[in-house]
């Protein structure tokens, strides 16, 4: 442990730095940073942590009365940052602290730091004699080239006094806001360049997040919606290198763009009528370096423990999505005919179902995975991988079978036909969401405390009400003249 520190401060003096980042996420996955300039840094930090946490001032933590928090770095995270964060002013660097608490005698972890959850959850590996899971991210979002995209993004038809913008009725949902990324009508999936405008922008991430944060990627491409749609695809890691990757390099997506007089986002349904974007999970678990997941002589090749983690997975699919698919925005992407899921099923190769079970190679143990197609983007990457986690095991523990994969294209079945395969849907809003979190909390537990889950769900309702509440552009437009 000495020899860590010592190190690490050895590091900060030979790389130069200016200032080192600490870097942790709120309940909604949210990064803050607080930063020490290298020469205040000592010993001291990296051993009892900073003192600079008022907790209560951060969305979802505490209250005023007892806010104190103690940031602790994580030194195994240190990286140099890319130097798009400083305009190459100053060389930074960043770690992912900790968070701890008093209990009044001593610090603990708080129960709702993101990372404390996460690796509360690999804790329960163990009694399934395994050893790891691994995460294979794949990130998806939109780059534009101009804020103003919004009130044009919202779809709406008509023009209307008072608001202070106006869209012509013959104007397609992204025009105006975004014509240089603006690429033709569904022609969006690996174009290449020149209709491709945003590849280098691209290929410059992809060099800064393996180049800096250390973290491989497997493909980068446009995707398929027409206005600026792009994917990341994050080599697997496991848990937590896995979740501070997605925190880093959607971190680095909007800085970057930022730079570059764009605007980057990862709100699912940004445009009306075109793809959205998704974060499908890649999972595995592994026993040493035996892929549990694998069994060569399946006709999917995935094993006894593989179809029942899916089953935990469908089970507990709808409960999920409150920590999956978070955001009121998110339920516009859950719609048939853009390949996002709808229903709660599996399937091999099926991109209409919840989980796929990809059939790239094979005979390769070393690749074999499912992909979990529900998740969106605005998920916090660390509670999602423990849900996700805690739902597989509780499928392998309770032995749930998932029935057989459904092959076809579900988009297309009868309310009949899925009855038939006993197919039931997504929640179709956030507030269902969280309807069917309160009511199916139980395989959480130990891992989020219930006070927990009951204060997401209660934050979470109230932006529901919000929404509810808020006349939007399209209603506007609707009704204006009733
Ligand atoms: N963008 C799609 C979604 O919203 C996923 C596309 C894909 O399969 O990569 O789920
Ligand atoms: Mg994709
Ligand atoms: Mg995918």
């Amino acid at each position: 442990w000495k020899m860590m520190v010592q190190d690490t401060l050895d590091r900060i003096k030979n790389n130069k730095i200016d200032f080192v980042d600490f870097w942790f996420v709120d309940v909604f996955g949210e990064l803050h940073s607080v930063s020490i300039p290298s020469y205040s840094l000592n010993e001291e930090h990296f051993v009892n942590g900073l003192e600079k946490l008022d907790a209560s001032s951060i969305r979802g933590f505490k209250s005023v009365n007892k806010s104190d928090m103690l940031l602790v770095p994580d030194l195994s995270t240190y990286v140099v940052l890319p130097p798009v964060y400083d305009d190459g002013q100053r060389k930074n660097a960043r770690m992912f602290a900790n968070l701890y608490e008093s209990d009044g005698k001593n610090e603990i972890r708080y129960n709702r730091d993101s990372r404390f959850i996460a690796s509360k959850a690999v804790e329960k590996l163990g009694k399934f004699r395994l050893t790891k899971a691994m995460w294979g991210p794949e990130l998806e979002f939109f780059i534009f080239d101009k804020v103003n995209l919004f009130p044009s993004a919202m779809g709406a038809m008509h023009s209307y006094g008072g608001s202070g913008y106006s869209i012509k009725s013959s104007e397609a949902p992204w025009e105006g806001g975004n014509a240089s990324t603006r690429i033709g009508l569904k022609g969006g999936y690996y174009p290449a360049q020149p209709r491709d405008t945003l590849e280098g922008i691209r290929k410059d991430i992809c060099d800064d997040v393996y180049r800096y944060f250390g973290i491989k990627v497997e493909a980068q491409h446009h995707e398929v919606a027409t206005s600026g749609q792009c994917e990341i695809n994050l080599l697997y890691n496991d848990t937590l290198a896995a979740a501070d990757g997605v925190v880093s390099v959607k971190n680095l997506v909007k800085v970057k763009a930022r730079k570059m007089g764009k605007v980057a986002t990862f709100m699912p349904k940004p445009i009306y009528g075109d793809n959205a974007s998704a974060m499908h999970i890649h999972q595995s678990l592994w026993n040493g370096n035996k892929n549990a997941m694998y069994d060569p002589d399946d006709v999917s090749e995935l094993s006894q423990i593989g179809r029942y983690y899916i089953g935990g997975l469908l089970d507990h699919a709808s409960a999920l999505c409150a920590i999956s698919n978070p955001t009121t925005n998110s339920y516009k992407r859950l719609v048939p005919d853009f390949e996002a899921p709808v229903n709660i099923c599996w399937g091999v190769g099926n991109r209409s179902s919840a989980v796929r079970v990809p059939m790239y190679l094979h005979g390769n143990e070393y690749s074999k995975r499912i992909e979990y197609r529900v998740p969106d983007p605005t998920a916090n990457i660390y509670l999602l991988e423990a849900a996700l986690l805690l739902a597989g095991l509780d499928g392998i523990h309770n032995k749930k079978d998932p029935g057989d994969p459904v092959e076809e294209n579900i988009y297309q079945m009868t309310p009949e036909q899925k009855r038939k395969y006993n197919i039931s849907s997504l929640p179709y809003t956030l507030h269902d969401a969280l309807g069917s979190l309160q009511s199916d909390k139980k395989f959480l537990e130990d891992v989020f405390t219930s006070d927990f889950v009951d204060s997401y769900v209660e934050m979470k309702n109230s932006e529901c009400k919000s929404f509810a509440q808020t006349p939007t552009a399209w209603e506007v437009s609707m009704y204006i003249d009733v």
